[in-house]
């Protein structure tokens, strides 16, 4: 290849990352700090302390995927990327769908890349509820300029907010609701709403094309499908990690995974993590591993207009409104790829084909509820990997999702809607008027009337000062042991109330800085 070729041809981001192909029956190797978990979590830990010097290995269950990879058809990304495919879903007073990637780059790759800070309110919250001390807002700030300098976030320009964004917009603006452009960790993005289904423009900065490989371009060895099973201790110290091979997709085991470590950061997301721990016995004098899961629960409102809008042009999600944060309701812009909208849409026979032939004309607008007053758990079953997941939508907070579904359909008619799907069992599948929407408010709305999803999920190893109420400190470090931290969602005290990647990634940045200082 002539050196101009080589300017032309992009970098591979993956380069140097080991994959299934490159393995035999088994893989032994040791290292200071050893990582699990390549999402937002994991991959900031293990930049962060191998710029500090530190021998990072960082491990992986799921494959590499690149832009070539990505279709935008939500049933080949949601086989492939996500764990148990689409059907993974919390039990309890409902079923709640939920998902978690299995992927370098965890869920940073499928999301939506939205960057928000939480307020800090949020953190008197969780002071309130595990006494935890030192995590607020201003400890925090430095964390947050870096992750966000480190990923490029900024708000979505004009351009590329397309007429679906731009209608949530005219709603608030006609009603007085405040809203604003969604900052988002993406360069370049060009509005073509296919986040969910991975970004094929190279846009999106999840963390296997950001985070991962500057971790690699500073010494820090990369395994993919590696499952970490076991953290091997002795008294307080983890001494090491075993696991196995896992193939791409089929998840068959295959060779077996040893290395020896200094220190163990688990960074396998909120529902994999309390696994790890629990299946190797540790961490959990308090009872806590596992326990007290959060979920930010979402609904969304359709509107259709009368003219077409194009609505898979635009950021995924490109404004959202923080008016109500504060009484734990956060209002957005959506998109999902058609088949996802499809399984939305109500009716049979030709009242079903009628909506989807509408699909130009709609727009969905969503809220997600900090749901304070919900909870539940996750544990293993009796075999395999995946948890058993459990979690309860409290009246208290299905109470102030109505409130938030009456604000978005205000939003639907100020925009200018001639029609709405509430997607609420017990009203009207599609309401015409003002008026009649408002029996959303008046309905009496429990929380099997409501199909809701919930991708933000947190606490099940929740961070406390007192080891009693809680798993982890307050720089991620597990109670129970000197040398096992947790960098995931799960170390949040209480729900943030705002999309939890960016405050996963500051928490995660401290965490690092901490165990740098340490060891
Ligand atoms: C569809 C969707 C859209 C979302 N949109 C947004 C958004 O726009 N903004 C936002 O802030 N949040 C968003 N979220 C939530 C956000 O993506 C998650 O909160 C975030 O990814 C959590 O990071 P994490 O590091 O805790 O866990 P994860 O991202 O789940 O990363 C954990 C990683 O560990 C790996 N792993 C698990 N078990 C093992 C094991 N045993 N061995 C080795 N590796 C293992 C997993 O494969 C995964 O890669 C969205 C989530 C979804 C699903
Ligand atoms: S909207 Fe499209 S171009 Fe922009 S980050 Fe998402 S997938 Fe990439």
């Amino acid at each position: 290849m002539s050196k101009l070729d080589m300017l032309r041809t992009p970098r591979d981001p993956h380069a140097g990352v080991k994959r299934f192909a490159d393995y035999g029956d088994e893989i032994r190797d040791r290292c200071e700090v050893l990582v699990v978990g390549s999402g937002p979590g994991g991959a900031v830990v293990a930049k962060e302390l191998a710029e500090a010097g530190r021998d990072v290995i960082l491990l992986e269950e799921g494959p590499p995927f690149g832009e070539k990879d990505f279709k935008p058809e939500a049933g080949h990304a949601m086989q492939r990327v996500l764990r148990e495919g689409p059907s993974r879903a919390a039990r309890g007073n409902l079923i709640t769908p939920t998902m978690q990637a299995i992927a370098l780059g965890g869920g940073s790759l499928i999301n939506s890349a939205i960057c928000c800070r939480p307020p800090d309110w949020v953190f008197d919250k969780w002071a309130e509820r595990t006494g935890i001390e030192g995590v607020d807002r201003a400890s925090l700030d430095p964390h947050f300029e870096r992750v966000e300098a480190q990923l490029g976030v900024s708000p979505t320009p004009d351009e590329v907010q397309g007429e679906r964004n731009r209608r949530f917009k005219v709603g608030c603006d006609a009603l007085g609701i405040s809203c604003e452009p969604i900052w988002r960790n993406v360069r370049g993005c060009r509005g073509s709403g296919e986040c969910f289904t991975g970004c094929r423009n190279g846009a999106k900065k999840s963390t296997d094309v950001s985070y991962v490989p500057a971790a690699m371009r500073a010494g820090a060895r990369v395994y993919t499908s590696v499952r970490a099973e076991h953290v091997i201790t002795d008294g307080r110290r983890a001494t090491g990690m075993r696991g196995r091979i896992v193939e791409p997709f089929t998840n068959a085991e295959h060779g077996t995974v040893h290395i020896d470590a200094d220190c163990v950061v688990l960074a396998a997301g909120c529902m994999a993590t309390p696994l790890i721990l629990l299946r190797s016995g540790i961490a959990n004098s308090s009872g806590y591993v596992g326990q007290d899961l959060r979920f930010h629960p979402g609904l969304a409102v359709m509107a259709f207009f009368e003219e077409p809008i194009d609505p898979w042009k635009g950021a995924t999600q490109g404004y959202h409104s923080l008016e109500y944060l504060e009484e734990g309701l956060k209002l957005e812009v959506l998109w999902s790829p058609p088949s996802v909208l499809a399984a939305r849409l109500p009716g049979f026979g030709h009242s079903y084909q009628e909506h989807l032939l509408s699909y130009e004309r709609l727009a969905p607008f969503d809220v997600i509820c900090a749901a304070d007053h919900s909870s539940g758990y996750v544990k293993p079953k009796r075999k395999g990997w995946d948890p058993d997941i459990h979690w309860n939508f409290d009246q208290r907070d299905v109470d102030l999702m109505q409130k938030g579904l009456g604000i978005l359909s205000d939003i639907c008619w100020a925009a200018g809607a001639e029609a709405i799907l509430p997607g609420l069992h017990g009203i009207p599948e599609v309401i015409r008027s003002k008026e009649a929407a408002e029996s959303i408010r008046t309905t009496d709305l429990r929380a099997n009337h409501t199909i809701s999803a919930a991708n933000h999920a947190f606490c099940t190893t929740r961070m406390s000062k007192d080891p009693k109420r809680g798993v982890v400190d307050s720089h991620g470090r597990c109670h129970d042991l000197d040398n096992v931290y947790v960098s995931d969602t799960g170390n949040f005290a209480a729900s943030p109330g705002v999309n939890p990647m960016l405050l996963c990634m500051a928490l995660a940045d401290r965490i690092a800085h901490g165990i740098a200082d340490r060891w």
